[in-house]
Formats: C-alpha cells, sequence, structure tokens
C-alpha cells in the first residue's frame, strides 16, 4: 500500500469527524485569507491550506514580524517550515534538518544542509535568530543544545522555539516513552524532554536567559519560547 493511503487510513479517516472544526479566516504564518483544516481536537492538525501552518507555527510567526527581518542572519531547524516565504525576507536564511550519523553539513531537502543542534557548524557570535519547532524536546543533550544556541548567536541574538507544552521539565523516563510523527522518519521519533513553565530554573545560563515570548493559546496551551543571548 502506498504512504498516501496509508496515511489516509491512519490518521485522516479516524479524524474526518474534526472537519467542522475547520475555518476560513486570515492566518497569521502566510498572511492570506485561507481555509484552517481541522483534522484533530487540538490544534497540532488543524492547518492552513495553502502554507500547513498549523497554531505553533502561527504563533511564531506573529513573534517574527515583530523583528526587522532584513537586517538577520537566521538559521532555521526545518528544510520544510511554513516560515520559509516570511523568513526568505531575511538577510541570510539557512535552513537545517538533522538525521543521525550524517556528516554535519552535507546538503539535504530544499537547500538544506544537516546541522547537530549540540556542534554547529556556525562560527561563534555569526547569527542574529534561531528558529525551531517541536525540535529540542528530542535532543538528549538539551544543555549541550543551549549552550551552542548561546555560542553561535550575537550578543541580543534569539532562539525562538516551540516545544510540547507540559507541566514540568524533566528528562522522560525511558519506560514513558512518547513518540511523536517525524518527516523524515515513518517510526516517529522519541520525546526525551518534557518542557514546562519551569524551563528557566533548568536551563538559563550566565549568557542565555529564557522567558515565554507569547501564549499560552488554544486548547493544546501553545507558548513560544524566547533564549535571548546576553
Ligand atoms: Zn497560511
Amino acid at each position: 500500500m502506498s504512504r498516501t493511503v496509508q496515511r489516509l487510513r491512519r490518521r485522516v479517516l479516524p479524524n474526518l469527524r474534526h472537519l467542522g472544526g475547520t475555518r476560513l479566516r486570515r492566518c497569521r504564518c502566510c498572511g492570506r485569507l485561507s481555509l484552517i483544516v481541522s483534522l484533530s481536537p487540538g490544534e497540532e492538525v488543524k492547518r492552513c491550506l495553502l502554507c500547513g501552518a498549523n497554531l505553533r507555527y502561527e504563533l511564531l510567526a506573529a513573534e517574527l514580524r515583530k523583528l526587522y527581518l532584513g537586517h538577520l542572519e537566521v538559521l532555521e531547524l526545518d528544510p520544510g517550515s511554513p516560515l520559509r516565504g516570511l523568513l526568505a525576507g531575511s538577510r541570510s536564511y539557512q535552513r537545517s534538518y538533522y538525521a543521525p550519523g550524517v556528516e554535519p553539513g552535507t546538503p539535504g531537502p530544499a537547500g538544506s544542509r544537516c546541522e547537530d543542534i549540540t556542534r554547529l557548524t556556525f562560527a561563534d557570535a555569526s547569527l542574529d535568530l534561531i528558529v525551531s519547532s517541536d525540535v529540542l524536546e528530542h535532543v538528549p543533550d538539551l544543555e549541550a543544545a543551549l549552550a551552542e544556541t548561546a555560542r553561535v548567536l550575537r550578543p541580543g541574538g534569539l532562539h525562538l522555539f516551540t516545544v510540547p507544552p507540559r507541566e514540568r521539565t524533566r528528562k522522560r523516563p525511558p519506560e514513558e516513552p512518547e513518540y511523536h510523527s517525524d518527516p523524515l522518519d515513518p517510526n516517529g521519533i522519541l520525546a526525551v524532554w518534557d518542557i514546562g513553565p519551569d524551563a528557566p530554573a533548568h536551563f538559563d545560563r550566565a549568557d542565555l536567559k529564557l522567558d515565554i515570548a507569547a501564549g499560552p493559546e488554544g486548547i493544546d496551551r501553545r507558548v513560544v519560547w524566547r533564549a535571548r543571548k546576553t
């Protein structure tokens, strides 16, 4: 059976009852009047028909529009993000993917290149903005990832990110595995971290401070996190 038919049977057909939540409105990501098609009770599979954005990308887009993107050098940790139309207006815009065992710098889909957030190929203080959506909860050495963020960002630079909201921050015990869907892996990808409102107490560093830039919003109580290089 083709992947598309499998996906239809497994993920779309059982969720058609949520289509009643479909709305016509302006998408905050692409800025166009669009159908926001609903296939889930929460916002994760409630997507703009035109750009594919769901709530977490719309929230990120709203924060990005507050910045002078034309002045900023940007890295997004996603090769196929619905933010790419907006971020294309940045001074420079590099997209990356991650695949275990692939050498950082290896070219990938849609002009992206392989990057490991715990050992980026970028020079110290060479970026103004990093954007990631539901990536950091999958990084086992999250402290190393944030240290790399602090290394490559210029002073005042930002890492704007989303993670699935949780009650409190903890490394998930191996006996409670949680897999998220992954466009690069049909088996899904293991979530290593729960990240909650107490994240700054766990991850703040002398050179990187975390706070919540936007939200919570929606049934899923989504927020946008901001890590600022001091
Ligand atoms: Zn859109």
